[in-house]
């Protein structure tokens, strides 16, 4: 029989968003768990260098990031628990969360669930993902020494993952869908400047070839322009095509846009249910950096604390 835990407040994701929750909540005293799912630090934990985290003069690595944030929350209380949330009721509080382990209830809900990577949605990326076909450079990477690798995505994590795997591939090709990047001028610059890295332009993947015996050999490209079909040949696709809220254990329950992020109120983190707060990348598909993530964080806490306060659960 699973154990029902009890707490004030329960996190839900153990990225910069919900361990900035929980280093306030429980330092406010409150009762405070964080129920870490299926990738514990969330994306963090797949980044390699940090530049653009505040405090870190000479950068830091994702995954030590990652730790010293639960270390600083786990200093003031805060239990870590790892579970993976199924069902979650919020028609009543305490609110009543059912996991794989355990069943939660709480008087308070923060959501800081994250995202994950966007695929392609062809049936050749799901039958060859880890056989050459990946979405995340940092954990695969290695294994494509001085291999020919495409890249798609025209974003900061396109460029970001080219570079990359120049460190390890004879050549990255960024193949994009259109004749300009959406990623920033100085990650664009830097990937121009790399002479490993090549540009495809105005191209779609429409299948990649191959087989779980042999691995990747090329990408089938459709031309966006004229609808040119060709081969591109390559020993590896990497995805870099954003991601997806991890929202669905939510839907039906809270509000949601069209792509499934989390609805805040303007200037809160509160959601469409008092007490449940939403903070970090399964809320905000504008800014998704670390920083922005873990200022939200604080704000779903600070904004629990009231809530609990006024009343009085
Ligand atoms: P983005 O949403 O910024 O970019 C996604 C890219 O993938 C776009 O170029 C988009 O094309 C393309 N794309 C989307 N769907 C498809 C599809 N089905 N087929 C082909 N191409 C597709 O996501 P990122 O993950 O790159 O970045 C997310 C956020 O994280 C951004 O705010 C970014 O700045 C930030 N980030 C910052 C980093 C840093 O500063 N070190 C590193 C990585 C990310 P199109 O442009 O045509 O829409």
């Amino acid at each position: 029989m699973a154990d029902t835990v009890k707490k004030q407040v329960f996190i839900m994701g153990s990225g910069p968003a919900g361990s900035t929750a929980a280093l306030y909540s429980s330092r406010a005293n409150l009762d405070t768990i964080v129920v870490e799912g299926g990738q514990p630090g969330g994306q963090l934990t797949i980044t390699t260098d940090v530049e653009n985290y505040p405090g870190f003069i000479d950068g830091i690595m994702g995954p030590e990031l990652v730790d010293i944030f639960k270390k600083q929350a786990a200093r003031f209380g805060t239990k870590y628990e790892f579970d993976s949330i199924k069902k979650v009721d919020l028609s009543k509080r305490p609110f009543a969360l059912t996991g794989e382990k355990n069943t939660y209830e709480s008087d308070v809900i923060i959501i800081a669930s994250g995202a994950k990577a966007r695929l392609l949605d062809i049936p050749s990326e799901t039958e060859l993902m880890g056989y050459g076909v990946s979405a995340c450079a940092t954990c695969d990477g290695f294994f494509f020494k001085e291999k020919e690798l495409v890249v798609v995505g025209g974003g900061d994590t396109a460029m970001e993952e080219a570079m990359f795997l120049t460190k390890f591939a004879s050549k990255v090709s960024i193949v994009h869908r259109r004749d300009e990047f959406r990623a920033s001028k100085i990650m664009q610059d830097r990937a121009e400047k790399n002479d490993k890295i090549t540009f495809v332009w105005n191209s779609v993947v429409e299948e990649i070839l191959g087989s779980k015996e042999d691995g990747v050999k090329g990408v089938k490209l459709k031309n966006t322009q004229n609808g040119e079909l060709s081969e591109y040949p390559c020993q590896g696709v990497f995805l870099a095509i954003g991601h997806i809220p991890n929202s669905s254990v939510f839907e039906g329950q809270l509000e949601m846009d069209e792509n499934v992020y989390i609805i805040t109120k303007p200037d809160s983190t509160q959601t469409n249910v008092p007490g449940v707060f939403a903070s970090g990348d399964v809320q905000d598909h504008v800014f998704r950096q670390a920083v922005t993530a873990a200022g939200t964080g604080c704000m779903a806490a600070l904004e629990a604390e009231k809530f609990i306060d006024i009343n009085n659960a």
